[in-house]
């Protein structure tokens, strides 16, 4: 299928760190974004999205919306070609799971998808998924066949109880399969990232998870050391990359892991050093599982005990060959990721 790219495509959350990095690419390669978020006139969470737009080929227009409110993406996706639905909260400080993660992330997909259905322009949606629709925690690895993840699996060990955000991906990812299924107008491609890592546009006014967990390697949060926890680990701009791909790839169909490394915390803690090891303290070493055990359920609301023992000490692997052989894509190395993401908190005194 072959998609018009002179029509506007719209990307929901767009002031989001996923997001950023694809209305960049969006913007450089000449089209018109309509970007839809909770609130246009925050010009401090949007001028990183003005400035790429001066700069570039493409040009930007804001859309007010919100997840919860039926229709409210409806004008924003007018005559656009292909839906970019990033907008699903990602955060561990949450009181009520229900409604802070599921609600917005299922209905929120339930009203894009029907916005959809009734837009006669968009055939494509591409929806920003994640390995959390996969698996809840590393330990999940080991009932995988041959230990690896992919693309044919499904997380079954979510709950309101234990990684709730897990869920929320799971069922907002299972009722967009599910509507699309119900109609034959547009196609659907998701893309699940690992953890995103990487240089954040607008770091001073995320909300993002991968703030809190890169920020906590350098303001001594972790200088007794980083769990060994297993994770998979993937670049921000080759994320943006992967959902560039899957809108105007011809033959991009079904779930993409992307995922460029199979690794833990305290791997991407040691990848900092040889660049800011002097100045900032960074995780050395393991810190041990008993210790984490004790102390993680005060640090982090996702770190509950059952999660630790899932996590820690366990490997996590997954396949990515099937976003490499299909959509072309390659991924940073680690270091590149992980440092690039570090030097823009630095710049951008979070740790001062
Ligand atoms: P961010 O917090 O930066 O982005 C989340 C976006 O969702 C924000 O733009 C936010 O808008 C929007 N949003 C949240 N709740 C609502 C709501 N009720 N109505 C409208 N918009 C809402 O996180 P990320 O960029 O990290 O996450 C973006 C996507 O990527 C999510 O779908 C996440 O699940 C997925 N993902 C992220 C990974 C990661 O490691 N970061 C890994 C795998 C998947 P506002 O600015 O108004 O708050």
């Amino acid at each position: 299928m072959n998609i018009d790219k002179s029509m506007p495509v719209m990307v929901t959350g767009a002031s989001g760190f996923v997001a950023g990095w694809l209305v960049k690419k969006l913007l450089e390669e000449g089209f018109t974004v309509h970007a839809a978020v909770r609130n246009p006139s925050n010009k401090e969470k949007l001028n990183h999205l003005d400035s790429i737009a001066v700069a570039s080929a493409g040009m930007i227009k804001y859309f007010k919306a919100d997840l919860l409110t039926a229709g409210a993406y409806k004008k924003a996706m007018e005559g656009c070609s292909v839906v970019f639905h990033t907008a699903s909260p990602f955060t561990s400080e949450v009181k009520n799971p229900q409604k802070e993660l599921i609600e917005p992330a299922v209905i929120g997909t339930e009203n894009v998808l029907q916005s959809v259905n009734e837009t006669t322009t968009v055939i494509r949606v591409v929806l920003t998924s994640s390995c959390a629709a996969i698996y809840s925690d590393a330990i999940d690895c080991q009932k995988a066949p041959d230990g690896i993840l992919t693309e044919e699996i499904w997380n079954t060990t979510a709950t309101l109880d234990h990684q709730p955000y897990c869920l929320s991906k799971t069922l907002a990812e299972r009722k967009a399969w599910e509507m699309n299924k119900a109609q034959s107008k547009w196609s659907l491609v998701t893309i699940n990232p690992s953890f995103v890592m990487g240089p954040m546009l607008n770091p001073k006014y995320t909300t993002s998870e991968s703030f809190n967990v890169l920020k906590q390697m350098g303001d001594g949060t972790m200088k007794m050391g980083a769990p060994k926890m297993g994770i998979g680990l993937v670049d921000v701009r080759d994320v943006a990359d992967a959902h560039f791909a899957a809108a105007f790839h011809p033959e991009a169909s079904g779930r993409y892991i992307t995922s460029a490394h199979n690794t833990d915390i305290l791997e991407m803690g040691l990848s900092l050093h040889e660049k800011f090891g002097k100045e900032y303290p960074l995780p050395k070493k393991a810190i041990p599982k008993w210790l984490i055990m004790l102390i993680g359920p005060m640090m982090n609301k996702l770190m509950t005990r059952k999660m630790l023992r899932n996590n820690i000490n366990h490997e996590w692997k997954a396949d990515n060959s099937k976003i490499k052989k299909e959509l072309g894509i390659s991924f940073r190395p680690m270091q590149e990721t992980m440092q690039d993401g570090f030097q823009v908190l630095v710049d951008n005194g979070i740790f001062s």
